[in-house]
């Protein structure tokens, strides 16, 4: 629920198209969760003022890619290729008690939005696909206060498909990736479904979000199209996050020019709604084509690193024009939900393709990760920016932090020094949910009891799952060999001298 009138006073104003170092100080004015002006010395005329003097304001960040099934497993896995990983996690985020959907929607929230993130593009793996989970996700959404845009991910062939030559595997091993598909009209008729029954609205948005273009058959591609169309929604999938996915693309999508970009084109998929998650694999080529049908591609540089996956090449992407937006994915396969660490990464990583000096530039970063990430939902114009007619999403910096002592750029000091230490309030929707570093909508000792409790049982299934599952590891690591051992035509980035 939106609050009243509010008047943020005194704050210094980041200001995209503004002096990105010094921002001017200045007044928002908010109405019913809406900017409604930005300028000196504002008359409050009844609003509640809020007194942001020795703060800097930005925009809300938004993370553009993100899945809060896998929470809980922050911090228990190291050193595993994405199909090693693959293999212990989704069965940790499949058939759950509904405490424990809620606790996990509210802590990756928590985090988020003490890392100064309003908005996540929450690309869930919900099973089942049901009124109850769904309903737990987007109360706790709702309670915790943060913007969501909501996509369950749907998909028809089953998720061994993410290994190449998934055939070899022993048939035990192949069914602990998962080797039964879904029905494609029951998923599509679920979200249509779940589309009608939550409107979108204040702070609730959806996606459509087919989990990735191997994973999904011509008939759920197009079902995903036309229901995006139908309610007007972005769309969402994993796209080359892996060298074996571009491997994969030229063997089995033959008649598609052995190109997932091609397939998904051809299925109608390719247009302004399109956003790919990932492509660290991409061709010039594609990024071309990408950028031609105003498709845009999201970037997770931390997952791609602790997962063995690669970097995504910075330099072609922004060369391309295609438009871009960081995400900071799985809270297991990153294992932070920090869009300041995003574009950090982001900016030093043109180094590895392109010694020469040049951008990407601080400034640049933060409209990808502001602008850019609101463009991916479809909610441009509505956030990302401090202007009026935009929602009253808003962090409050201050710059008391070491982080700015000296201060001498907003836009350098976000991207390369900011650790998240400086976020003191931040505001949704115009309503305050961490006021000087409380969170005020939820009880958040309560959660963290809840979540220790929840542990006790959470542990026992992890441990279940890796002796299980252990077996498969040694036909995981010689696929994820074999695809890095292959030459996929692409630069390896970073030279080994042995
Ligand atoms: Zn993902």
């Amino acid at each position: 629920m939106a609050a009243g009138n509010t008047l943020v006073r005194g704050g210094q104003v980041y200001d995209h198209d503004g002096d990105v170092h010094k921002p001017k100080v200045a007044d928002i004015l908010i109405q019913n969760g809406d900017i409604v002006s930005v300028g000196p010395n504002l008359s409050a005329d009844g609003a509640e003022v809020v007194d942001a003097s020795g703060k800097l304001i930005i925009p809300g960040l938004i993370n553009a890619h993100y899945h809060s099934h896998d929470t809980l497993c922050r911090g228990l896995f190291e050193e595993l290729s994405l199909e090693m990983w693959l293999l212990y996690t989704l069965p940790l985020g499949a058939n759950r008690s509904q405490e424990e959907i809620r606790a996990r929607t509210l802590v990756g929230a928590l985090e988020s939005i003490r890392c100064g993130i309003t908005t996540v593009q929450d690309m869930l793996g919900l099973a089942p696909l049901d009124d109850e989970g769904t309903d737990t996700v987007i109360k706790a959404y709702k309670d915790i206060g943060i913007r969501v845009v909501f996509a369950p991910m749907v998909w028809d062939v089953p998720p061994v498909a993410m290994v190449r030559n998934k055939d070899d595997l022993p048939k035990d091993v192949q069914e602990m990736l998962g080797a039964t598909g879904r029905p494609v009209k029951d998923q599509i008729d679920y979200l249509d479904h779940q589309f009608n029954r939550h409107k979108a609205g204040g702070t609730l948005h959806w996606a459509v979000a087919p989990f990735a273009p191997q994973r999904c058959t011509p008939k759920m591609l197009q079902g995903c199209c036309e229901l995006a169309e139908k309610h007007n929604l972005g769309i969402y999938t994993h796209v080359y996050e892996t060298r074996g996915q571009v491997l994969i693309a030229r063997e089995q999508f033959k008649d598609h020019d052995g190109s997932l970009i091609s397939y998904m084109e051809n299925n109608g998929m390719l247009n302004p709604r399109l956003n790919i998650v990932h492509s660290v694999w991409i061709s010039r080529k594609e990024m071309d084509r990408m950028a031609a049908a105003d498709a845009g591609i999201v970037l997770n540089h931390l997952s791609n690193l602790k997962l063995k996956s690669g970097i995504a090449p910075v330099v072609d992407l922004r060369e391309s024009g295609v438009r871009l937006g960081l995400g900071c994915d799985n809270c297991s396969g990153s294992d932070v939900q920090s869009i300041f660490q995003a574009m950090k990464l982001f900016c030093l990583f043109s180094a590895v393709s392109e010694p020469e000096p040049g951008p990407p530039l601080a400034h640049q970063v933060l409209r990808h990760a502001t602008l850019g990430n609101a463009r991916t939902a479809g909610l441009q114009g509505k956030i990302g920016a401090l202007k009026p007619g935009h929602k009253a999403d808003m962090v409050m910096i201050d710059l008391k932090d070491t982080a700015y002592l000296p201060y001498n750029s907003a836009a350098r000091q976000l991207v390369y020094t900011e650790a998240g230490r400086g976020v003191e309030s931040v505001m949704v929707d115009g309503r305050m949910v961490m006021k000087e570093r409380k969170i005020t909508t939820i009880d958040e000792d309560g959660l963290r009891r809840e979540v220790q409790d929840l542990m006790r049982h959470f542990i026992k299934d992890y441990d279940d799952v890796v002796a299980t599952r252990k077996r498969a590891m040694p036909y995981m690591l010689d696929a994820h060999r074999k695809v890095w051992a292959e030459d996929i035509g692409m630069h390896r980035f970073i030279q080994r001298t042995r």
